[in-house]
C-alpha cells in the first residue's frame, strides 16, 4: 500500500528536495498541495506532476491522503499540524515546528494522544557524515568529548530574502532557521543533551524589522561538553564546518552543515590523520525512509516531535540571552507531555 501524502505550503523546500525524497519511496505518493493563493497552487501542482490543488486547510484534510508535510511559514504550522493531527493524518513538519516551545509541546502531546507518526524534518541528522561523527564518538575513538564548534553561517539566497529577513511575526531570523539545526545536529552527534545557552545575536545588514541575521552561542551540555556555533545569512565566503575535540583526537568535518550529501570528515589521533568514509544518501530521501518505516510501525522519525521540542527550546533560550546578556537554562519540558 502506498503512502499518500498531502503537501501544506507550497514552498521552495518541497520543490526542491521534499517532493523527491518522497517520490524517491517505493511506496511514496504526492496526492495534493496547498497553497494560499488557488493560483499558486495550480501552478505548483502543474510544475511539479501533482494530481490536485487545494487553497484550504479543509480541502486538503478531506482528501485521500494519509500523511502531512508542512512547509509553510513557521507561525502556521501549530494551526496547521493541530488539524492535521485531528483528521488523523501522520505529520512531517518543518522546523521550527512552532514560534514557542510551549505551542511545539502541544502538537506532539496530541499527536502522541492521537497515536500518529510525527517527525520534525531536522535534516542533517541524516547525512551521513554526522552519523559516521556519531559512531565515531560513540565508539571511543576520539576518547572523551571536550568541545564541539559548529560553523554554520551562508549567505542567505536571493530567492530566500524574503518572510526569514523581514517578518518577526512569521518566525523570521536565523536562529530559528540556523540554530535549531544546530542544536539538533550537536545532540545527536554529541550523543547528549544542551542544559544552558549564552548568545549574543547581530543585525548584520540584510535582516530588518528587529531580526537577527547573525548569532554566535556558546552551549554547554550535561555531560559537561562545551560547545560554541555560529549561524548567519550574510557571510558569503565562510563555509561550513563541525569539529568535535576529545582527550585522544579530534574530527573535523568540513563542508557538511548543508543540504546535500557532501563535505569530508576527519579524524586526527596520536597515530595521524584519516578521511572517514561514509554514505552519500540524500538526506531528505533517508528522513522520508524512516517516516515511512515509522507509519509501518517500524522504529521512529529521524528526527521526532521531542527532537523539535529541543530544538526549538535552545532556539528560544538563545534568544532570551540575547536580550538579556544572561546565560539561559535550557528544558524542553518533556515531562508535561505525558
Ligand atoms: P518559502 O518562502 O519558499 O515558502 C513558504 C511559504 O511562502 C509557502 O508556503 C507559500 O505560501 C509562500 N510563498 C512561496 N513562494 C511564494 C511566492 N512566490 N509568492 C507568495 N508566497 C509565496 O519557504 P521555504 O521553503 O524556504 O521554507 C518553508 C519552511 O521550511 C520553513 O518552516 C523553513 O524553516 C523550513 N525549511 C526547512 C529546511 C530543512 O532543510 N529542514 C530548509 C528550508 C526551509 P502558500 O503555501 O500559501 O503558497
Amino acid at each position: 500500500m502506498s503512502v499518500r501524502w498531502g503537501l501544506i505550503g507550497a514552498s521552495t523546500i518541497a520543490k526542491q528536495f521534499m517532493i523527491n525524497a518522497i517520490r524517491a519511496q517505493a511506496d511514496g505518493e504526492i496526492a495534493v498541495v496547498m497553497s494560499s493563493s488557488p493560483e499558486r497552487a495550480d501552478a505548483y501542482a502543474r510544475e511539479n506532476g501533482i494530481p490536485a490543488a487545494v487553497s484550504t486547510l479543509d480541502a486538503l484534510l478531506g482528501s485521500d491522503i494519509d500523511a502531512v508535510y508542512i512547509s509553510t511559514t513557521n507561525e502556521l504550522h501549530l494551526e496547521q499540524g493541530l488539524a492535521a493531527i485531528k483528521a488523523g493524518k501522520h505529520v512531517m513538519c518543518e522546523k521550527p515546528l512552532a514560534l514557542t516551545s510551549a505551542d511545539a509541546r502541544k502538537m506532539v502531546a496530541a499527536a502522541r494522544k492521537a497515536s500518529i507518526v510525527f517527525g520534525t524534518n531536522h535534516h542533517l541528522r541524516n547525512a551521513g557524515a554526522h552519523r559516521a561523527m556519531r559512531e565515531t564518538i560513540a565508539a571511543g575513538r576520539i576518547g572523551r568529548p571536550i568541545a564541539a564548534r559548529v560553523f554554520h553561517s551562508v549567505y542567505l539566497p536571493e530567492n530566500l530574502q524574503g518572510w526569514r529577513i523581514a517578518r518577526p511575526e512569521a518566525g523570521g531570523g536565523v536562529v530559528l532557521d540556523i540554530t535549531v539545526h544546530d542544536a539538533d545536529t550537536l545532540r545527536f552527534v554529541l550523543g547528549d543533551d544542551p542544559v544552558e545557552i549564552s548568545a549574543f545575536t547581530q543585525s548584520a545588514g540584510m535582516a530588518g524589522g528587529g531580526l537577527e541575521d547573525g548569532a554566535m552561542c556558546i552551549w554547554r551540555f550535561q555531560s559537561g561538553v562545551i560547545a560554541q556555533s555560529h549561524d548567519g545569512f550574510t557571510t558569503k565566503f565562510a563555509g561550513t564546518g563541525f569539529e568535535v575535540h576529545g582527550t585522544e583526537g579530534s574530527l573535523i568535518a568540513a563542508n557538511v552543515m548543508t543540504q546535500k550529501p557532501v563535505g569530508s570528515v576527519l579524524l586526527r589521533t596520536a597515530s595521524g590523520e584519516q578521511e572517514l568514509n561514509f554514505d552519500r544518501e540524500d538526506l531528505y530521501t533517508r528522513s522520508l525512509r524512516q517516516f515511512h518505516a515509522a507509519i509501518r510501525s517500524e522504529g521512529q522519525p529521524a528526527a521526532t516531535g521531542e527532537d523539535g521540542i529541543w530544538s526549538l527550546a535552545s532556539a528560544e533560550a538563545a534568544l532570551q540571552s540575547s536580550k538579556t546578556g544572561k546565560a539561559v537554562i535550557i528544558d524542553p519540558q518533556l515531562g508535561s507531555l505525558a
